[in-house]
């Protein structure tokens, strides 16, 4: 079945996307959790980061690029930020659809919740 990020993709539904290629997407989180919070999704349709596969080598390494690039555009490269990749139950994942979290515009605490 299709998740909610798939209909995104397909604009299906609206989101404030912020790059697009053939291969990605990232627009930002519904509900943020810093002030820059965007989420970057491939659009092959992987359940999560426990679910890749060799050949999904070139689109991982594609996905941390874009990130570094998304991260520059919104002028939180300097000062620093985190993705944030959660994965199945205990991850924290929600949304069954691999993607990653670019957070930052704040100091970020650790350990995570
Ligand atoms: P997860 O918990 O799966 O790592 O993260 C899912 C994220 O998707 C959450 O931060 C949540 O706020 C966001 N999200 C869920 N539904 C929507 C939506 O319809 N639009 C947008 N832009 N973000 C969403």
């Amino acid at each position: 079945m299709s998740s909610i990020f798939t209909k995104i993709i397909n604009k299906e539904i609206p989101a404030a996307i912020v790059y697009e290629d053939n291969e990605c997407i990232a627009f930002r989180d519904i509900d943020p959790k810093a002030p820059v919070h965007i989420l970057l999704v491939p659009k092959k349709e992987i359940l999560s980061l426990a679910e890749v596969s060799a050949e999904d080598k070139a689109l991982l390494g594609h996905l941390l690029m874009k990130a570094s690039e998304v991260a520059k555009a919104e002028g939180i490269s300097e000062s620093g930020y985190r993705v944030v990749v959660n994965t199945n139950k205990e991850g924290g994942q929600e949304v069954p659809h691999v993607h990653l979290h670019i957070l930052g515009g704040r100091q970020m605490t650790w350990s995570p919740g």
